[in-house]
């Protein structure tokens, strides 16, 4: 009887300890079958295969984080850096790049695309359902709308208390929390949804199981319908301690140390317009022909292949279920994949949707002199060679130099220099954003390192 008594106290303990950590719900409400019915239409158009593009779609991102005049860094005012861990991260799973790829099993799906004969297109190499580069880059926005540089990249903080705003953890239901996002922080707060990632960052009741909740892009011509976002209401919103790796910024507020970023992850999935893979409902339909049914959403850390035979014959489904997709409800170390299928619509969403197909447009994440004059410059400034290989010289005619920093497109500092040349040898190739102080104005120019 202790036995069972203590074996039941050990499993009550682990159960508490599993739900604070497993956060990974989300409040998403997906649209009306009239939402679907035009995104597939929008799908199959002939005349706009989404796919066919090429580059890399740069999406600038402001996170609204809402706190109580904490100092910067003390929770929920989370710091630069944590937010910075999460641009991190989502770059990297928009990019078939995600930390733990190397997870995906060798013969993942292999069984189960050769049963439906799933299309080449959607295998890899060795026959497993692929892995889809999504190719969308998320840069913490520098320019605020009424054209200020942001102090910190990304990020606008925001004490409620000097707004009048309730406190958030004062709402424990979903309906309440989705109301008091909608009608009071979000209206108040929100940033040209044409031109920005909103993403609201706060507190929350402890009665609240989940951790994200995305709007879900509008249509032309079906604007205002159920569960789709409004220019004032578009994007996301976060529990604060869902924000950021916990690997790569300890220092962090995070629900527990597994948290890795993955609930924004997710969230962006429905903002593009992604539903979770077991389609809301028993062996429900997702629209995306290369993710395997599922009876139901996944949690925790499964083990491939997980609930084979699900929703068919086991002699077809015999791989199981998708629980490593980013659209399931596994724990986040246990996610690191979306589908071609899945980035058909996310593209087609950012080509059709009024509130996507400008995102990236406005030179918002970084400038150069050929597309943005910064603060009425004054003198032609430029740097050259760009691209550049070993070396890069800055011209600034008429203005003193205080001083040079040099970022990645995150925000993170790589170079500071007081000189008008710089060997950029050392840095790994990519896109740079460089600050240029002089006595008379801040310029800000982009430049590739190759
Ligand atoms: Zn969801």
């Amino acid at each position: 009887m202790k036995l069972v008594i203590i074996t039941f106290g050990l499993w009550f303990w682990i159960a508490c300890a599993y739900a604070q950590t497993d956060l990974n719900q989300c409040g998403t409400e997906m649209p009306m079958s009239d939402w679907e019915d035009a995104f597939q239409d929008l799908i199959h158009d002939a005349d706009m295969p989404a796919l066919n593009r090429s580059g890399v779609y740069e999406i600038p991102v402001i996170f609204h984080i809402v706190h109580s005049g904490e100092a910067v860094g003390l929770f929920p005012n989370l710091s630069i850096e944590q937010i910075q861990s999460q641009i991190t991260i989502i770059n990297q799973d928009f990019s078939a790049a995600a930390y733990n790829l190397a997870d995906y099993p060798d013969n993942a799906f292999v069984n189960w695309a050769a049963n439906v004969n799933l299309a080449s297109s959607n295998l890899d190499e060795l026959g497993r359902v692929k892995i889809a580069n999504i190719a969308i880059q998320f840069c913490p926005a520098l320019i605020s709308p009424d054209g200020q540089i942001l102090n910190e990249p990304g990020i606008d903080r925001i004490n409620y208390l000097d707004k009048g705003w309730p406190n958030p953890t004062q709402f424990g239901t979903q309906s309440g929390m989705k109301n008091y996002l909608d009608s009071i922080v979000k209206p108040h707060s929100i940033w040209d949804v044409t031109k920005y990632l909103n993403v609201w960052v706060t507190d929350k009741s402890d009665l609240l199981t989940y951790a994200g909740v995305s709007s879900v892009p509008p249509l032309s011509g079906l604007l205002g319908i159920p569960n789709t976002a409004t220019d004032t209401t578009d994007g996301i919103w976060c529990y604060a301690k869902a924000i950021g790796s916990y690997a790569l910024f300890p220092s962090g507020h995070y629900i527990s140390s597994i948290i890795d970023g993955r609930t924004l992850t997710h969230e962006l999935g429905h903002y593009f317009g992604l539903r979770h893979v077991w389609g809301d409902a028993a062996c429900g339909n997702d629209f995306c022909n290369d993710t395997p049914p599922a009876g139901g959403q996944n949690v925790g850390l499964p083990d491939y292949p997980h609930n084979a035979g699900s929703c068919s014959l086991p002699s077809v489904n015999v791989d199981g279920e998708m629980f490593m997709n980013f659209m399931d409800y596994t724990a986040g170390p246990g996610k690191y994949m979306f589908t071609t299928d899945q980035k058909t619509r996310i593209y087609t969403a950012m080509q059709n949707s009024p509130f996507r197909i400008l995102l990236g447009m406005h030179n918002l994440c970084s400038t150069s002199t050929s597309t943005y004059n910064l603060s009425h410059t004054v003198n032609k400034i430029t740097i050259y060679p760009n691209p550049a290989t070993d070396n890069i010289y800055i011209s600034v005619p008429d203005e003193r130099i205080r001083q040079i920093r040099i970022t990645d497109l995150i925000g993170t500092t790589v170079k500071v220099l007081h000189t008008r040349s710089c060997s950029i040898s050392d840095l790994i190739s990519g896109n740079y954003i460089m600050y240029i102080e002089t006595n008379m104005q801040l310029h800000i120019l982009r430049f590739s390192k190759l």
